[in-house]
């Protein structure tokens, strides 16, 4: 079809022969790479509802809020103390801390994994705050610290599958409890910087037609 193409645009004699040879470039650049841009990362179940599915999807969030100690604490039907709220996040501190600070900064919204967040500005800008957020509240109440770090445990290690950004102002408390926060490539602690790159909206491609 492209070559049919190619040929045709050659044989007519108005057009210079660059022109056909820049038209065939155009034609595979964008067979090549829209593939690409038409599969969007695999998303979960959850969150990739359409219209259609909106009424289900809404179900499920309330089943798994229901059932969610994140969600009941993001709706404030706990006793935890609440650190920071705004209508995107919550957050409190770690109920079992590993650092001198170690505060939970979650989505309101009931978010499963780091698995579940997509390449969109949607979840780009969320993780956004999230570390923002959290950058904030450390830097609040452990400004002696020099050692902060912010990031995610990656599923199956999580613990609370309602997605949660650890804020830690080192050191660890005890010391051991860096165990638990290794990078161990897809397996380990993910730092939020990492997980940013991986959300951040690609440039659209400018086709020069
Ligand atoms: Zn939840
Ligand atoms: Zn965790």
């Amino acid at each position: 079809n492209l070559i049919l193409k190619f040929l045709q645009l050659s044989n007519q004699p108005k057009l210079p022969p660059t022109a056909g040879f820049l038209y065939l470039s155009v034609c595979l650049y964008i067979s090549f790479f829209t593939p690409i841009y038409n599969n969007p990362p695999q998303a979960s179940v959850i969150r990739n509802f359409g219209p259609k599915k909106k009424g289900k999807k809404l179900e499920m969030a309330v089943a798994a809020s229901a059932s969610c100690i994140f969600c009941q604490i993001a709706s404030k039907s706990t006793s935890t103390t609440i650190l920071h709220s705004d209508e995107k996040v919550v957050a409190f501190e770690d109920i079992s801390p590993s650092a001198v600070r170690h505060y939970l900064v979650i989505p309101v919204e009931h978010i499963p994994t780091v698995k579940d967040l997509q390449r969109r500005t949607e979840d780009f800008s969320l993780v956004t705050h999230m570390l923002e957020v959290g950058q904030m509240l450390l830097h609040r109440d452990a400004p002696q610290c020099t050692h902060y770090r912010f990031g995610f445990h990656q599923p199956p290690l999580n613990s609370v599958n309602h997605l949660h950004l650890h804020c830690l102002a080192l050191p660890y408390t005890p010391r051991w409890k860096c165990v638990k926060f290794l990078s161990l490539g897809s397996l380990g602690f993910l730092e939020a910087e990492k997980l940013l790159e991986k959300l951040k909206p690609l440039p659209p491609v400018i086709s020069k037609v």
